[in-house]
């Protein structure tokens, strides 16, 4: 049974029918746009807070075919965008804030306008983990960050911790020995789980150091971030290090908060879609990194996107 969801007609807010509803700007989302608007859907994108989705945060991306040299998230995030809107998308800077999937056409609440969907595609994407440690909270936005590309320039001629070992805390390292005189990267275990490429990249660095099998127990400083408290996983010792910046990147955290009690997530909180991008519900969809666990790469969440945006073309003509 979906959960109802009373969407506010009290205050005065516009009323839209749609075939086409997609609730995310990421390259899942952009890439869906694109199709459904060549479908001749006149697909509506709601950008979320972020227009360009997480990608628009990088500062550099290599691995999408076409652009050998690489561009910026933020740039290829426009280009999806007019790309798509040369076709007849809409783009809105809206947020979807409540969804009711008890029957079609699926009610969608924005901040600005309710929609009535007949078709959706979800690709709300996902955020960044947080530690859950004592001042994470406190100095986020005074020397805690997750976003380099974002906050790296504050960090200028400063000494930095970097948390996680994954692709992103490597890829994010490097771009902030631009500005860091040192980086320090802390990671639970003592061996990365980064690409082969990067973690190279990463050794050969003069100013990236590592502390093995360790992690962050607290963060702390007056106003602003002065030091952390290390704790070795494997001997117990605790010990203080001298930082005036820490870099959190250790994973995301689906952004499906809206669907709960509607659709199938599973375990760790991502909707469940099969090979077709279908939910449960008719003429539903989840495409790209709230739908993928596994690969979370531009190009895959393109590739879903798109191919949701086909299955609800075949859906919209079998239903008609
Ligand atoms: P990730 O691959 O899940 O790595 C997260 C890292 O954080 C892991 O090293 C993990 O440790 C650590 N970690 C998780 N929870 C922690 C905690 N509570 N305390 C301390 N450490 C913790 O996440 P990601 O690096 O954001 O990458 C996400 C996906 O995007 C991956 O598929 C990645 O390949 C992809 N990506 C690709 C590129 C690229 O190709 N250029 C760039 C960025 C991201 P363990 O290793 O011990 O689990």
């Amino acid at each position: 049974m979906g959960l109802t969801v009373n969407v506010d007609k009290t205050i005065d807010k516009k009323e839209e029918n749609v075939k086409m509803l997609i609730i995310g700007s990421g390259p899942a989302g952009l890439s869906a746009a694109l199709y459904a608007a060549r479908a001749a859907l006149e697909p509506t994108v709601l950008t979320g807070m972020t227009m360009g989705g997480q990608a628009s945060l990088t500062h550099l991306i290599e691995n999408y075919p076409g652009f050998p040299e690489g561009l910026g998230g933020a740039e290829l995030g426009d280009l999806f965008k007019v790309q798509a809107e040369r076709f007849g998308a809409k783009v809105v800077y809206d947020t979807a804030i409540n969804v009711d999937l008890s029957e079609r056409p699926y009610k969608v609440e924005a901040y600005n306008t309710n929609y009535l969907a007949d078709t959706l595609i979800i690709t709300t994407g996902a955020n960044p983990r947080h530690l859950n440690i004592p001042g994470e909270e406190e100095f986020t936005g005074k020397g805690v960050s997750y976003c380099g590309t974002c906050d790296g320039f504050f960090f200028k001629d400063k000494e930095i911790v970097v948390v996680g070992g994954g692709d992103s805390s490597l890829e994010e390292s490097i771009f902030l020995t631009r500005f860091a005189t040192k980086i320090t990267i802390v990671h639970r275990r003592d061996q990365l789980r980064g690409g082969k490429i990067l973690q190279d990249r990463a050794f050969a660095n003069e100013k990236i150091n590592f502390i093995w099998d360790s992690v962050l127990e607290e963060i702390t400083g007056e106003g602003q971030v002065s030091e952390v408290i290390i704790k070795n996983v494997k001997t117990g010792e605790v010990n203080p290090f001298s930082t005036e910046g820490v870099f959190i990147f250790i994973g995301h955290i689906p952004n499906s908060q809206l669907f709960e009690g509607q659709l199938e997530l599973d375990p760790n909180g991502y909707l469940v879609a099969n090979s077709f991008m279908e939910t449960g519900k008719p003429g539903v969809y989840a495409a790209g990194e709230i739908a993928d666990s596994h690969f979370r790469q531009v190009i895959t969440s393109a590739g879903m996107g798109a191919a949701a945006a086909i299955q609800a073309t075949r859906f919209l003509e079998s239903a008609n």
